[in-house]
């Protein structure tokens, strides 16, 4: 299918209509990737509650917050359903740490993207394949570069359909969302925490700063992102 025919399809549907059609469009081969943060709360809360044949994956860096652990615990325990848990190769990992040291990303952004290839970006590829649809907790207001974006598109790199359902939806919107229906959530979020990545490269923003401003924060220039997205 066409993305224009897609867009056609879908435009019109509520947020659950639209994960229950794509589930339905390309069953077995539509994926959730959750980063386990507060949007992504809602959207696995989304395809748990209505189970939908949708699966749901999260990348473990093996540098995450307890609290992160914490979220994956209690999401699996509060639906009792499945998420798929991609590592990173160990050779790599290790070579990394073996020669750069555990701390390498803060020395450089070669180093930092080399960091974020091995420990995300090569698990995502992995968890994608074979995939057709991938869908993320991207909003659009989260920083300049993802105001870019479209609630739909299809990424010609990947060779996939991405499809971000809270598009449109303020931080606010998210954390009304997650109260009202009792969603697990990352305590990190009550202390400034907006967007939760790997525990060395994210800390908590102050009032007025930009979203993702909390993520690898010693790089002054440049987009916040660590390539899974780009
Ligand atoms: S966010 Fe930091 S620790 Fe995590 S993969 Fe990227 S550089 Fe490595």
């Amino acid at each position: 299918m066409k993305l224009n025919e897609l867009n056609d399809q879908l435009s019109d549907n509520s947020i659950e209509e639209r994960l229950e059609n794509l589930s339905n469009i390309f069953p077995g081969k539509i994926i959730f990737t959750t980063s386990l943060g507060i949007e992504d709360q809602v959207i696995t809360h989304l395809i748990f509650k209505n189970n939908l044949n949708i699966k749901v994956a999260t990348l473990d860096t093996g540098r995450l917050f307890p609290q992160t652990y914490d979220v994956l615990s209690n999401t699996i325990i509060r639906y009792g359903k499945k998420i798929d848990v991609y590592f990173p190769d160990y050779e790599d990992v290790e070579k990394m740490v073996t020669e750069k040291g555990p701390l390498s990303f803060y020395k450089s952004v070669e180093n930092r993207k080399e960091c974020c290839g091995i420990r995300k970006v090569v698990p995502l590829n992995r968890a994608l394949n074979g995939m057709e649809c991938w869908i993320s907790g991207i909003r659009a207001d989260q920083s300049d570069n993802r105001h870019q974006l479209d609630w739909l598109e299809f990424d010609e790199n990947k060779n996939i359909y991405k499809f971000y359902p809270l598009f449109n939806w303020s931080f606010d919107d998210v954390t009304r969302f997650v109260k009202e229906n009792n969603i697990p959530y990352n305590s990190l979020h009550d202390k400034g925490f907006v967007s939760i990545g790997c525990e060395p490269c994210t800390r908590a923003i102050k009032p007025g700063e930009d979203f993702r401003a909390g993520r690898w924060w010693w790089e002054n220039d440049g987009p916040k992102e660590c390539g899974l997205h780009s």
